[in-house]
């Protein structure tokens, strides 16, 4: 009989409305799929097959939490994203059937240190230590599709301090959820646990220390975090 040599904790985020927890296996993260965020950094927003990136699964941060300034950047920037929580496992999903494979929907943050992104695109370098590090990947309450259905349109936007810093709608994908969960499927194995982050709407920009975030996609939910001291 063998056993671990220590207890890992499992990453989760909270389901809206009961006390059960939804485990995170992996985040996966579409990179540029608003037209108007393409532009923002530089490209163009042809409509080239999306490409993905991850996060490591514990950096994933509860609604309502403190997020650390992170270490190594003094270009920390928020994306708002409706993210998607995969409950059913698949591999080469056709299109009309990934949305069966949806367990919910939340609203989450994929911050990025944009200084070492850049570095990292420059050099063609891994994007992991502009986009993977510690708390990382705030994630609001996950709403059933019992609830919330299958969002395809909707304000997606993020207030910062009160200001509205990005606004769009989810009609302005570049590439909708079921593209985005089939062409994923092409890839990986997807497997229940697994949260897409979809992409983020123009508007990105710097944070500092005490700054207070508040985003939404409406019909879906919120997510409210607060930027506190540097530290890990
Ligand atoms: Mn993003």
């Amino acid at each position: 009989m063998s056993h671990l040599l220590f207890p890992l904790p499992i990453p989760s985020v909270a389901i809206a409305g009961t006390t059960t927890r939804f485990p995170v296996r992996r985040i996966i993260c579409v990179g540029r799929n608003y037209a108007a965020h393409a532009r923002e950094m530089g490209k163009d927003p042809d409509r080239e097959p999306p490409f993905f990136f991850f996060k490591p699964a514990d950096a994933v941060v509860e609604d309502g939490a403190h997020v650390p300034y992170p270490p190594l950047t003094k270009d920390l920037h928020h994306e708002i994203e409706l993210v998607v929580a995969i409950g059913g496992e698949g591999t080469d999903i056709p299109r009309e059937s990934t949305l069966e494979h949806v367990f919910g929907y939340a609203v989450g943050l994929d911050l990025t240190r944009r200084d070492l992104q850049n570095e990292a695109k420059a050099h063609g370098r891994p994007w992991d230590w502009g986009k993977g590090f510690d708390h990382s990947a705030p994630c609001g309450a996950i709403h059933p599709v019992g609830e919330v259905g299958h969002p395809s349109a909707g304000r997606i936007w993020l207030e910062v301090n009160g200001v509205v810093r990005q606004q769009g709608d989810l009609t302005e994908l570049i590439w909708a959820v079921p593209d985005v969960i089939g062409l994923a499927s092409q890839a990986l194995r997807l497997m229940p646990g697994d949260l897409i982050y979809t992409g983020t709407p123009s508007g990105v920009g710097a944070l500092v220390s005490g700054d207070r975030l508040r985003g939404g996609v409406d019909g879906v939910g919120e997510i409210a975090i607060e930027i506190g001291p540097a530290g890990t």
